[in-house]
């Protein structure tokens, strides 16, 4: 069977794309599934999260953008069970002039991907997206079955999610018919703070059910995992940032069941 792609996109910066990336993936890995996670953001922080330093990236998403290297050499284990990365460096930066001319530009992760010649070892791929719309976030895209939008609680939350929306209907339009929304995460959510309470309420009544049930608190512990190299279920699994991420964890799969079948 070929994995569920998911990619984890908002132009926002800050919003807490990689985190979700970093933890969605490690509790997919913890509840048994085969994941790996693609950085594709140049800045690198879904590889030093997960415990991986810039000197033992030998090969990058980079390299697998360029085809000098296929997704099985790029790909390296991490301190997770189960949880491999496929590493990015500040090569990237130059991606867009790199490849700009080829026909394929769009297409690069796709067919790394998506390579039917051989068996894929994971049933889940997540690929952590820059904060822009650009060339790399396109081949995201192309790339996904789904899309997955972390969404932080503050007052501006749902600006530029129309301009995201926007992106995903014109890479359905063109190369990637099948694209769906995985679903909206609220994240950084502070229950004492009213601001946060109204702007949940406003997400769920303009997206429905695109929502996920599962809403990420603010939480120390969150933040303080990636300085130690690890994802906050093993940095501390009795926080309510583990606790959440691990419940939005079912309820992903969940919803790449229905995806799947539909
Ligand atoms: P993005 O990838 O969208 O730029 P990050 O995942 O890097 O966003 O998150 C931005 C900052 O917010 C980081 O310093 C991260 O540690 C912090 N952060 C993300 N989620 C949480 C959370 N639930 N609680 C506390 N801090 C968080
Ligand atoms: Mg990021």
């Amino acid at each position: 069977m070929s994995p569920r792609i998911i990619t984890v996109a908002n132009q926002k910066g800050g919003v807490g794309k990689t985190t979700t990336a970093i933890n969605l993936a490690t509790s997919l890995a913890a509840i048994g599934e085969k994941v790996l996670v693609v950085d594709l953001d140049p800045q690198g922080n879904a590889s030093t999260g997960l415990g991986i330093d810039r000197q033992e990236r030998l090969v990058s998403s980079y390299d697998v953008l360029t085809g000098e290297a296929t997704l099985a050499d790029a790909a390296m284990p991490t301190a997770v069970p189960g949880l491999s990365l496929v590493p990015s460096t500040l090569d990237l930066l130059g991606i867009e002039m790199e490849i700009a001319a080829a026909p394929d530009r769009v297409q690069r992760l796709r067919k790394a991907l998506r390579d039917n010649t051989r068996p894929s070892p994971y049933t889940y791929v997540l690929v952590d997206c820059p904060p822009s719309l650009n060339l790399l976030t396109l081949n995201a895209m192309a790339a996904a079955d789904s899309v997955l939008v972390p969404l932080q609680c503050e007052f501006f939350a749902l600006e530029g999610l129309s301009q995201l929306l926007a992106t995903v209907e014109q890479v359905r339009g063109s190369i990637n018919p099948d694209l769906e929304i995985q679903g909206i995460v609220m994240t950084m959510y502070d229950g004492r703070n009213n601001l946060a309470n109204q702007v949940v309420e406003d997400v769920r009544d303009h997206m429905g059910d695109k929502v996920y049930d599962t809403v990420i608190p603010r939480n120390v512990r969150v933040s303080e995992a990636p300085s130690y190299g690890k994802p906050v279920i093993l940095y501390d699994l009795n926080c309510t940032g583990s606790q959440a991420y691990l419940q939005l964890a079912s309820e992903v799969i969940r919803r790449e069941r229905h995806l799947r079948a539909a």
